[in-house]
């Protein structure tokens, strides 16, 4: 570990170097700024970088994990909205060759064409400190793009339990199964909040998405059978999509039915298969009312 990867750790370097450059915190963009430095390095480990990988991070902040991912990786590609942390980076990441900064909203950035310019033919590793107001978006765009070979990214501790959450438990919602389309998640480690400047409310915890994209023959209705069984999630299954659904009741009842499923089950205990049953059931039987 580099002498400054150290000092970019360090709670009294890093207020004097953003009190040289008139830099203020902003809460809106989640700007918790790492102050242990086992925290970089247990997420390089985590990511398993062997110098042969090209890394996208979002949101380098003042470099903290941005230099020993630039050491263990091939490049490093990093997306920044603040454009005020321009002099801070200069400065942090001087010397640095295989690092590319862009001045750049992660949620609006053209990923395919970012892909084509930095990484291409290749297949980048995704490595950050998410902002955590924009957790689930980030996600649903970086997951959503098929770019990526692997995430490991850090997220607030209960949002890591939902990514991860198993069919039935109270954490399991839309949002896992969208992961779980995508990916395979697990949960690394956690971090406590004295291991951010300015400390946050919460423990954070790094999750490792190895990225696999479950094939599905009918996307569109299926995510949508998920946000309808979700969206009114103490409601039976049946309730909860004849609600969502241009179906009348008895068809949908006999279709649920038919996927092996109880209608009087709540779509919080479905599984993707079965989510995915109901698509394909739905799509094949819905006589003209499935005009999604
Ligand atoms: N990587 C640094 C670290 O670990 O210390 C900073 C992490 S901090 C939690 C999140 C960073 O993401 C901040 O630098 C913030 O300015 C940046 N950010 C927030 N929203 C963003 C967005 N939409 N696109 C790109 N960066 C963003």
């Amino acid at each position: 570990m580099g002498e400054e990867d150290e000092r970019l750790c360090d709670a009294r370097y890093i207020r004097a170097l953003l009190a040289r450059h008139g830099f203020h915190f902003s809460r809106a963009r989640g700007q918790n700024f790492l102050t242990a430095d086992w925290v970089p390095r247990a997420i390089v480990q985590c990511a398993g970088l062997d110098g042969t990988q090209d890394v996208f991070e979002v949101g380098p902040g003042l470099g903290a994990l941005t230099r020993p991912l630039a050491r263990a990786a091939r490049r490093v590609v990093a997306a920044e909205v603040d454009v005020s942390l321009r002099p801070v980076l200069a400065e942090t990441l001087a010397g640095l060759d295989n690092v590319d900064v862009l001045w750049a909203d992660v949620l609006t950035l053209d990923l395919p064409a970012l892909a084509a310019a930095h990484f291409p033919g290749g297949r980048p590793v995704v490595c950050a400190n998410l902002p955590y107001a924009v957790t689930t978006p980030v996600l649903t765009r970086l997951l959503g793009s098929g770019l990526f070979a692997a995430l490991t990214v850090m997220v607030q501790k209960e949002v890591a339990q939902r990514l991860c959450a198993a069919p039935g438990t109270p954490a399991y919602g839309a949002f896992s199964v969208y992961v779980g389309v995508h990916a395979r998640p697990t949960i690394a480690f956690d971090v406590p909040p004295d291991a951010f400047l300015p400390r946050p409310r919460v423990t954070s915890s790094v999750v490792h998405m190895v990225c696999q994209k479950r094939p599905l023959r009918c996307e569109a209705v299926f995510f949508r059978l998920v946000r309808a069984a979700f969206g009114q999630r103490r409601k039976t299954l049946l309730n909860a999509l004849s609600s969502a659904l241009p179906l009348p009741k008895e068809e949908l009842s006999a279709l649920i039915a038919s996927c092996g499923i109880a209608p009087s089950a709540r779509g919080e205990t479905l599984g993707i298969p079965e989510f995915e049953s109901l698509a394909d059931a739905y799509e094949k039987n819905g006589d003209g009312h499935n005009d999604l």
